[in-house]
């Protein structure tokens, strides 16, 4: 075939293809559109998956009835007018392709006012070409209808996922808006049901009890990072969930950037790596992560659709918001209160302690080498006076606000958790001889997995050998397991080791499997002094108010509780 232009028609039909790529696309760019205009209240609403309708509505500051059929032009804008203010936009938009792209695939209706007009206007398109335009009644503001999406685009259409689908991608996106927009009243009707109403207060917190649920919303926890004057340092604020709220998958962190929403694996990256040690492998936090940057120091335009950005400064961006989320989930983090009384829970004030671990007491034996004092930052943990045990389970201690209460076998699986770690990033694990080798039967998958990745164990203190098809001889432990739990930790590492994860997550989660096995069990009664201990090394832990797995180690019943409880307040 000969080298031939492209008719302007074909050329225009490509590039709406690329701002519109299902219906979601369609309501993202209108409800852009809305925010620039600088809407309070936003109503979506579709139908048939967004296929047979999309109708998007604001009271924002409408277009002006002159300038109606500029805006379907491609490449019209009122929102830059230069390369200038490219690099300087606050704008969603700027492309001035939206309304053009989507008129090319769909039928457009366009209904608006201005507030200093007496009337509106409207305009209705086909094949992006205006067919009729009049005047028509309407509130200050905009009104987008979009009808027959990609009719005359059969195989977009074919590519679509079920109207279902197509609609939990519009729900999301509205969602995620809602969130970085608190101060604007957002609903969606999907099929003439609303599937999402926001209260337009201005506060995030609200808006997390209606897509998060009160309880989730209550517990999430603010973060915030300043930019200094003059800096490059992003300003970082939001919410992200305690430990002890997590997800199966990625998908409930959102990220914004100068109020867009965007895709970033490097943040999620940044947030997720300030949840190490928190959450079990397998579990994502709730987070909500709003940065405000000088608009020239990140690239929005890489993509027709702005969901992908870059960042000049990656570093700086991933360390501030990994700081900021680390500094709240580690320091700042509040013992939950008897009754959860989560909201306005201030956190303790810091005691700052110099600590160094002594044995614990809770298994006798010949220990290599006292176990090296934590690198942490300082425990937020108030200075506790032990009291005494309850139902052989939870230690009761006094501190400077009333009474808390602590699960012992979850503070002392952070203890050794954390000790683990650490001996092994230091590579110095402790070991225990066995006085006489144990035998352990195996099952052929966990033999197998001895056979090639033994010397993995031996990473953790196990000293191991195969001794038959079926059975393995055990000469040493590392020495945080208690005698009791040697026999499961052995055969739950091997199992662990099977799982080809990232070796970092699998380490994480055999160390987590070693405290549970060393750490003293609830229903042991524990003697004051052992007990003293053990609260002593939770005091120097990196992260005392949570277990390995998320679960809270201890939990606060202040003195204001107990004297309203009392009736005394
Ligand atoms: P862009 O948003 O990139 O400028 P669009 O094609 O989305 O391009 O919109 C073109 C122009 O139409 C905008 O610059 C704006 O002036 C006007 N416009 C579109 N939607 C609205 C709205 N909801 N309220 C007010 N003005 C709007
Ligand atoms: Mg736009």
């Amino acid at each position: 075939m000969p080298i031939a232009v492209l008719s302007p028609d074909v050329v225009s039909r490509i590039a709406a293809g690329e701002v519109v790529e299902r219906p979601a696309s369609v309501v993202k760019e209108l409800l852009e559109n809305s925010l620039d205009a600088g809407a309070s209240q936003i109503e979506i609403e579709i139908k048939g998956g967004g296929v047979n309708t999309i109708r998007v509505s604001d009271d924002g500051c409408g277009i002006p009835s002159g300038e109606v059929e500029l805006a379907f032009q491609r490449h019209a804008t009122s929102k830059i007018t230069g390369l200038g203010e490219l690099e300087a936009t606050t704008s969603l938009g700027f492309r001035g392709e939206a309304l053009p792209s989507i008129a090319q695939v769909a039928r457009v209706e366009l209904a608006t006012r201005c507030e200093d007009q007496p009337a509106g206007t409207y305009v209705q398109l086909q094949n992006g070409v205006i067919r009729e335009k009049g005047v028509r009644a309407h509130h200050r503001g905009t009104t987008v209808t979009v009808r027959d999406l990609f009719r005359n685009v059969p195989a977009r259409l074919k590519f679509l996922k079920s109207s279902s689908t197509e609609n939990s991608h519009v729900v999301n996106l509205v969602t995620q808006y809602s969130l970085a927009y608190p101060e604007v009243r957002f609903s969606v009707v999907v099929d003439g049901r609303k599937s999402l109403q926001t209260p337009g207060s201005g506060k995030t917190r609200d808006v997390l009890a209606e897509v998060y649920g009160v309880q989730a919303a209550q517990a999430m926890l603010p973060i915030e990072a300043g930019a200094r004057q003059g800096d490059l340092t992003p300003h970082v604020a939001g919410y992200v969930s305690p430990p002890s709220l997590s997800r199966a998958n990625r998908s409930y962190m959102s990220f914004f950037v100068n109020r867009r929403w965007v895709q970033s694996a490097m943040l999620g990256r940044a947030v997720e790596k300030a949840y190490e040690g928190l959450l079990m492998v397998g579990r994502h936090p709730i987070a909500v992560v709003c940065l405000s940057v000088p608009p020239q120091t990140v690239d929005v335009n890489v993509h027709p659709t702005k969901r992908e950005i870059r960042f000049s400064h990656e570093p700086l961006a991933f360390n501030t918001v990994y700081g900021a989320v680390r500094r709240t989930l580690v320091g700042g983090m509040p013992v939950p209160e008897v009754e959860f009384h989560a909201g306005d829970l201030a956190a303790p004030a810091a005691e700052q302690q110099e600590l160094d671990i002594p044995e614990t007491g809770l298994w006798g034996g010949v220990r290599a080498e006292a176990s090296a004092t934590p690198q942490s930052p300082p425990s937020r943990l108030p200075i506790l006076r032990v009291l005494g045990q309850v139902a052989g389970t939870y230690i009761i201690t006094e501190g400077p606000d009333g009474v808390y209460l602590i699960d012992q076998h979850a503070a002392h699986e952070r203890v050794l958790f954390e000790r683990v770690l650490s001996q092994i990033s230091n590579r110095q694990v402790e070991v225990q001889a066995l006085l006489e080798p144990a035998t352990l039967d195996l099952s052929p998958a966990q033999h197998e997995v001895l056979s090639r990745k033994g010397d993995l164990l031996a990473g953790f203190g196990f000293a191991v050998e195969s001794f038959g098809d079926r059975t393995c001889l055990l000469r040493a432990v590392p020495a945080v397991l208690a005698a009791k739990g040697v026999e499961q930790a052995v055969k739950e590492a091997l199992e662990l080791l099977e799982d080809d994860a990232d070796p970092a997550r699998r380490q994480e989660h055999i160390a987590a499997s070693l405290a549970c096995h060393g750490a003293v069990r609830a229903g042991e009664s524990m003697s004051p002094e052992a007990m003293r201990e053990l609260i002593r090394q939770l005091e120097g832990t990196a992260s005392p108010r949570t277990c390995p797995h998320g679960r809270p180690t201890m939990v606060h019943l202040s003195a204001g509780r107990l004297e309203k409880e009392f009736g005394r307040g």
